[in-house]
């Protein structure tokens, strides 16, 4: 009798922990740190702070890796020594990139580092100038991805020559971060790197995640839109500029053809996808091509959504996109849905 007794305390206590387990298992955890020049928060529905807490190491690594200020990262060497052996993140994200550089036609060109230099974007203190046109010239003279190569792991660059992987670094971040966190069994979370917002999962309670989109000509939104299991990614002229003293504006995407920030009637776009890095290279480079390239961009590969804004005031939207878009009330835009056919 008392065995049975002290078996049923047993079972009780065995219950009463295992509770204790399922609670601690149904909150939303979260953590933010400083890396890739900014500020990265995570969301994520898991069992404990463990998985959370490796982040940070994980993405500082990365950093490591594809930095162009960073002594002993792979690019920083590539750009000093012409030649560097490469990482595996940094040799796969250098591929990647440089095929994307040719399916955008050269709107997106990781070797526009120069160029970007030039402008004072590459540095924190904000020391922007307008560069000379002559000046311009000559450095666009080795503005060319396609003299960038890679063999066995190891990149070369003509002599002259330095890439920059910004454009893409952010986006195959949150791909990275979301692989580890699902490898680990999270099934829901929400990374929000500088305003590149990645998806796991829908939010725990099974509907999709509401992912706000800034309206790049003030401090509001332009409205919501729902996703799940992908990432939404925006370029804005909104987010790195400076104002000259003839009161031109100038922003941080650079048109690698003519070697001045990109002005062909964007001024943000936001793309929706399957993978943070195809979604980062398109907002860069459909953002460079401007609205008509754009559009006929996305109707000869449709395997991603869009969200333009142009200059004139338009918010225009790919259709599946537009049913998942809820625009702010009193949106001073014209919502226009982009033609199928
Ligand atoms: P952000 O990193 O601000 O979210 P982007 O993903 O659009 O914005 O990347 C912009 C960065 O990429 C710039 O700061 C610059 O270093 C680099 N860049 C600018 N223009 C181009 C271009 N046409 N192709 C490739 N990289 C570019
Ligand atoms: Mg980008």
């Amino acid at each position: 009798m008392r065995c049975y007794r002290l078996l049923l305390l047993l079972w009780s206590l065995l219950l009463v922990l295992s509770g204790c387990d399922a609670a601690s298992a149904s909150e939303m955890r979260s953590a933010e740190f400083f890396a890739m020049d900014t500020v990265m928060s995570v969301r994520a529905y898991a069992s404990d702070d463990a998985v959370l807490s490796e982040l940070p190491a994980l993405v500082g690594e990365l950093e490591n890796e594809l930095s162009t200020t960073k002594e002993g990262s792979a690019v920083y060497a590539l750009n000093h020594d012409g030649h560097a052996a490469m990482t595996d993140d940094a040799a796969l994200l250098l591929s990647r990139a440089l095929a994307l550089c040719g399916e955008t036609g050269g709107a997106l060109d990781i070797s526009v580092y120069p160029v970007v230099r030039a402008w004072g974007f590459t540095s924190a203190d904000g020391s922007y100038r307008v560069p000379g046109s002559d000046d311009l010239a000559a450095l666009l003279q080795s503005v060319d991805y396609t003299r960038v190569s890679l063999k066995d792991g190891t990149a070369y660059l003509p002599e002259g020559m330095e890439i920059d992987l910004g454009a893409v670094a952010k986006g195959y971040a949150g791909d990275k971060i979301a692989a580890y966190l699902r490898e680990r069994g999270v099934t829901s979370a929400l990374l929000d790197l500088g305003g590149n917002v990645q998806t796991v999962g829908k939010k725990p309670d099974g509907s999709d995640w509401r992912v706000a989109v800034q309206d790049p000509n003030g401090d509001g939104l332009l409205g919501v839109l729902t996703v799940s299991d992908q990432a939404v990614i925006t370029s804005g002229g909104y987010e790195r500029y400076f104002i000259d003293e003839t009161g031109t504006l100038w922003w941080h995407i650079m048109d690698p053809r003519s070697g001045y920030p990109a002005r062909n009637g964007l001024v943000s776009v936001t793309v929706v996808g399957d993978e943070g890095l195809y979604c980062d290279a398109l907002s860069t480079a459909l953002f460079v091509m401007g609205t008509e390239d754009a559009v006929a961009f996305w109707r000869a590969h449709r395997d991603f959504e869009m969200l333009l804004v142009t200059e004139e005031g338009e918010l225009l939207l790919t259709s599946a996109l537009a049913e998942r878009f809820s625009p702010s009330e009193g949106l001073a835009y014209s919502i226009e849905v982009i033609d199928d056919a």
